[in-house]
């Protein structure tokens, strides 16, 4: 039956021919041998949170929300095995249960294992590696049919290359994660003008297990949000706290100023000025991974991502700043700095460098083209390279370029799936 794709910021949409949700893993490969028996394209997707059109049908669209169980529980090895539609929210939880984390943890826990890890979603902590590092083994649903099973005793050359995959190799299954003891996170934030959080950037990295900047621009003050592991009690917020920080201030007074600012964008500065006074407070609590990590719900807006070697952090910043004053750009949302540990996944935007991720966001299209390219041009220069699920423009030469292992995915693709069955239009631009 013909199925509505509309992607969670609602700017990518399309029509799958047919979706599936099967529960089972003969289901699937039955989808993918009649797919394939009809010369027909398949795509899966999770809770659908690209902002890229990564997971965009062209034909027929697989959701393995029925397929989200826990298979296997290993404590004293801190494993865990699942069924790839798990999502992030649920896995938190049953994990905690049982004495066991995610080492970390993105902005919300909405998504499937399987799409976060496939896009390479990172929280932030140069400690700590973007989610997909924890993958230790995988089970693959290949275009003929079979199943390629990866694990650190079988075709262990493969996991650098299938932790992020794009949803270009085949159907992930299952995946086997490597958790880490339950932990707690104390959450001592405070605001501190631009300049000085520019130049304590480097002491505030190695000062931080998790240490994440928000930037409202034409603001005075940044977030330093700095929150530290630790096996203390929890002393949470308030349930009033709670309500007020979740609820009353982001789907309440944060719209209210977005849909003002897009309206008068000369009120933008001074709004943004506003928010300053009332979002950026002094806290002090020890709560559960996901209360800290994650934070609510924001409203549907437009957003890039780029990772530059982490020392060029605070210059990167000074030149955003510069740009997006003399483009005269009125920037309504959060410019959001994130720090993530080097590891050797082919994909990655950390691929063998320490990595500063910069998030340029924006609430309504007004100037957010303009803005896109501004940060693309800046986020280059600096050698930059884009966060697959976010939005970004650059064509495939230019990408290949700033992934040394691009060309070798290339072939594995190839070989996995000569046919492209797995493609869609932005693949085929990606990866032909
Ligand atoms: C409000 C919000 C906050 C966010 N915060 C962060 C953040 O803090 N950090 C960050 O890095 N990102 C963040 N993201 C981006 C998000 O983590 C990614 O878009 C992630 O891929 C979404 O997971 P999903 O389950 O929705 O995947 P989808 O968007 O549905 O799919 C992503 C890709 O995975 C593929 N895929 C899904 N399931 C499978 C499978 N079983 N087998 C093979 N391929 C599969 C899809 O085909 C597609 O290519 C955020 C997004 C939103 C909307």
């Amino acid at each position: 039956m013909a199925y509505k794709f509309k992607n969670w910021a609602g700017n990518v949409t399309g029509t799958a021919e047919n979706y599936f949700q099967p529960s089972g893993e003969t289901e699937i490969i039955q989808i993918v041998k009649n797919a394939v028996a009809k010369d027909k394209k398949i795509k899966l997707v999770g809770a659908a949170h690209s902002w890229s059109a990564l997971a965009l049908p062209s034909h027929y669209l697989i959701n393995l929300d029925y397929y989200s169980k826990i298979l296997k529980i290993d404590k004293e090895k801190k494993q865990v095995t699942v069924q790839a539609g798990i999502r992030l929210k649920n896995l938190n939880v049953i994990l905690r249960d049982n004495g066991l984390s995610l080492a970390n943890l993105g902005s919300v826990s909405e998504q499937s294992i399987a799409g976060a890890t496939a896009t390479g979603t990172h929280g932030t902590g140069i400690k700590f590696g973007n989610i997909s590092t924890q993958i230790i083994g995988m089970k693959l649903i290949l275009a003929d049919g079979s199943v390629l099973t990866i694990s650190e005793n079988e075709n262990a050359e493969l996991l650098p290359a299938v932790r992020i995959n794009l949803g270009v190799l085949g159907i992930v299954s299952e995946l086997t994660i490597q958790c880490v003891d339950v932990f707690n996170l104390r959450d001592e934030s405070y605001a501190l003008p631009f300049e000085e959080t520019l130049e304590k950037i480097p002491e505030l990295i190695q000062t931080t297990d998790h240490l994440k900047l928000w930037w409202f621009p034409h603001a005075p003050l940044v977030g330093v949000y700095r929150y530290f592991r630790t096996q203390e009690e929890l002393k949470p917020r308030s349930s009033f706290q709670k309500f007020m920080d979740d609820s009353f201030l982001v789907n309440v007074f944060f719209a209210f100023m977005l849909r003002l600012g897009d309206w008068f964008p000369k009120s933008v500065p001074p709004i943004n000025k506003l928010i300053n006074k009332i979002h950026f407070k002094k806290v002090s609590r020890i709560e559960k991974t996901w209360e800290v990590f994650n934070v609510p719900m924001p409203p549907i807006h437009f957003e890039t991502e780029y990772a530059i070697p982490v020392e060029h952090a605070s210059e990167a910043l000074k030149k955003m700043k510069e740009m997006i004053e003399r483009k005269k750009l009125h920037i309504n949302f959060v410019v959001e700095v994130r720090f993530v540990k080097a590891d050797d996944t082919w994909l990655s935007p950390a691929y063998k460098q320490n990595a500063c991720y910069i998030g340029a966001y924006q609430y309504g299209n007004r100037y957010w083209k303009e803005y896109m390219t501004g940060f693309e041009e800046l986020m280059f220069s600096y050698s930059g390279r884009p966060h697959w699920p976010k939005e970004f423009t650059p064509d495939a030469e230019k990408i290949s370029k700033s992934f040394p292992e691009f060309e070798k995915f290339r072939e594995l693709k190839n070989k996995l799936d000569p046919k492209g069955v797995f493609n869609n239009a932005l693949t085929q631009r990606l990866f032909g």
